[in-house]
């Protein structure tokens, strides 16, 4: 086992229609839960992860309920405007071998 969280060091991409997140990876063309284009995945501020940590702190990270609970604090913090205004977009998706559904 190693110590390294990527959650203290990666970008959270999130996809905000339903909540899924990859950690420590770029999104694929499409989320394997919604299937919505890769454009709707944003970066998940930490605080809004951790707030969802907190109130599930036995769930795998893509539990239905911790993907409900990203998508209302999405909209509660306003994250998508916000998002726009600094300006981080989502890079081109390269090709990775991750495999999400593990965590679901
Ligand atoms: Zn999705």
């Amino acid at each position: 086992m190693s110590n390294y969280d990527p959650y203290e060091h990666a970008l959270l991409w999130t996809c905000k229609h339903c909540g899924f997140m990859y950690v420590g990876g770029q999104p694929k063309m499409e989320c394997p839960v919604c299937e919505s284009y890769k454009t709707s995945f944003i970066d998940l501020p930490q605080h809004i992860e951790a707030q969802v940590r907190e109130e599930f702190p036995d769930n795998p990270h893509n539990h239905r309920d911790n993907r409900a609970r990203r998508v209302e604090l999405i909209g509660e913090h306003n994250v998508l405007e916000k998002n726009r205004v600094s300006g981080r977009v989502l890079p081109a998706a390269s090709g990775n071998n991750m495999n999400p559904s593990k965590d679901l």
